[in-house]
């Protein structure tokens, strides 16, 4: 597996990359390795297990439905979100699995009570997203089991490949501007007199072309305010039994209502940015579309800040927005080959906490910092994210979350402003806030990894 930043930013359904987006596509990709090793016409029956943080949340995350779209062939990409209420309850009804991959089509029985377990007392070595898939012929002998794991951010490994370092070794194997820690970053960026932006453009020519690069970024960008113009407008109560009301457009009819008196204050650009952060991840919560930036529990910052410097920032333009996304990229990678994005595996510290730091050395870049500046400016976000838990209530994408985007882009604009203010010159490192945030992660008790048995999850009585 390679590190682009094509695979940190990627088209998304709600609410969660790790349990909804990774199981569906490890769903997706069991079925067409059956095909590969001609197993498909033997099919007769599926079941499938989840495991560790996918059984404790994925009721409230929708594991279950996106494994039943995944096994049928959709994709998180290209899914019409309008029909996936309809396929789910199809094959809830018809107790059958429609199984479409191409030239290979046919349907087996799936009984959702009997086919798919959620063991939640039972997590899996490598990581606490687990599953295993296994295809049965008719005289029940299984044909195929495989065991993927879900590491953040619609990453799904397969058991042989959860050693994260073959994540690091094939990022060094193939770009033209290697690099494996903020340390090497910089040092690439000196050596050649690049922007940050520019080591991570050069090094994204070995899978696409200059054009490809540039069209695809602005078309994520599209993505995003897409996104943010349907939580502007989409009203009513947020999926899950909590009741929770969307909050993002009656916020911006306040904001609309009132232009002149919003002019008088100063700080009213914090509500737009706030807005931003609401819209989308409500729709996240509804199981809508967004962009994982890095995952889609924290989906809402990267675009809240992106609006912030396009509407508010008098430089911005097209180049801007595809530095800034360049730029985020490019500390997902140090975060993501050197700690974690798995809010299962360090906490929220490794959504929002990443988001923020990413959004804030994207920020600081494209309104002119350094090189060290934008470092800073990425330790500075997540050096006040460290501890940061995880513990949704109801194991739904909602509260603390949709709020936690809010306050995440606020932090990385603060984040990006304090180290312009600087020159350059700290006393932590990213490369040491990186190494602290996943040895906290790693000393911070499971129930604050995504298992909503701890924090918010137990604290408040869900009625
Ligand atoms: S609390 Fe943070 S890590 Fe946990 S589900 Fe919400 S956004 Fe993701």
């Amino acid at each position: 597996m390679s590190v682009s930043i094509f695979d940190i930013f990627t088209v998304g359904i709600g609410p969660s990359s790790s349990h909804t987006v990774g199981p569906m596509k490890a769903a997706k990709s069991f079925i067409e390795y059956l095909i590969q090793l001609k197993l498909f016409d033997d099919i007769d029956k599926i079941k499938c297990d989840f495991y560790g943080s996918l059984a404790l949340t994925g009721k409230g995350h929708g594991t279950d439905k996106a494994f039943l779209l995944g096994i049928q062939g959709y994709d998180p990409e290209t899914i019409d979100s309008d029909q996936i209420e309809h396929i789910i309850s199809d094959t809830i009804k018809l107790k059958k699995l429609k199984l479409s991959f191409k030239e290979h089509s046919k349907e087996v029985p799936f009984v959702v009570k009997n086919d798919l377990k959620f063991n939640r007392r039972i997590s899996l070595p490598h990581h606490p997203n687990g599953m295993a898939f296994a295809a049965f012929d008719k005289n029940n002998n299984e044909l195929y089991r495989k065991i993927y794991y879900s590491i953040g951010g619609g990453f799904v490994l397969e058991e042989a490949e959860i050693d994260t370092s073959n994540v690091i070794n094939s990022h060094l194997q193939h770009v033209k501007y290697p690099y494996q820690s903020a340390a090497e970053l910089l040092e690439q960026c000196r050596k050649n007199n690049f922007k940050i932006s520019e080591v991570v453009f050069q090094n994204e020519l070995i899978w696409r072309d200059e054009t490809q690069i540039k069209t695809d970024l602005l078309k994520f960008w599209k993505i995003m305010q897409d996104c943010v113009r349907r939580g502007f407008v989409n009203e009513g109560i947020l999926p899950g039994g909590l009741k929770v009301p969307r909050r993002a457009p009656h916020v911006y009819k306040q904001l609309l209502n009132n232009p002149e008196k919003n002019l008088m204050d100063s700080l009213s650009v914090l509500d737009w940015v706030n807005l931003y952060a609401l819209a989308v991840n409500e729709e996240n919560a509804a199981g809508g579309q967004v962009i994982t930036a890095p995952t889609n529990g924290a989906a809402g910052i990267i675009p809240a800040v992106l609006h912030y410097y396009s509407r508010f920032c008098p430089q911005a333009n097209d180049q801007g927005v595809i530095d800034f996304l360049l730029t985020a990229g490019a500390i997902a990678i140090l975060y993501k080959t050197n700690a974690s994005i798995s809010g299962a595996e360090v906490g929220c510290q490794g959504e929002v906490g990443v988001a923020c730091s990413m959004a804030a050395a994207a920020l600081c870049e494209v309104l002119g910092g350094t090189t060290l500046q934008v470092e800073n400016a990425a330790e500075i976000a997540m050096e006040h994210n460290l501890g940061l838990t995880c513990d949704p209530i109801g194991g739904l994408v909602q509260i603390p979350c949709i709020e936690r985007n809010a306050m995440g882009a606020i932090k990385a604009i603060n984040a990006a402003r304090m180290a312009l203010r600087g020159d350059g010159t700290h006393y932590v490192s990213l490369d040491k806030v990186i190494a602290t945030m996943k040895q906290t992660g790693r000393d911070m008790k499971k129930q604050y990894k995504e298992t909503s048995k701890g924090g918010l999850a137990v604290n408040i009585v869900e009625c």
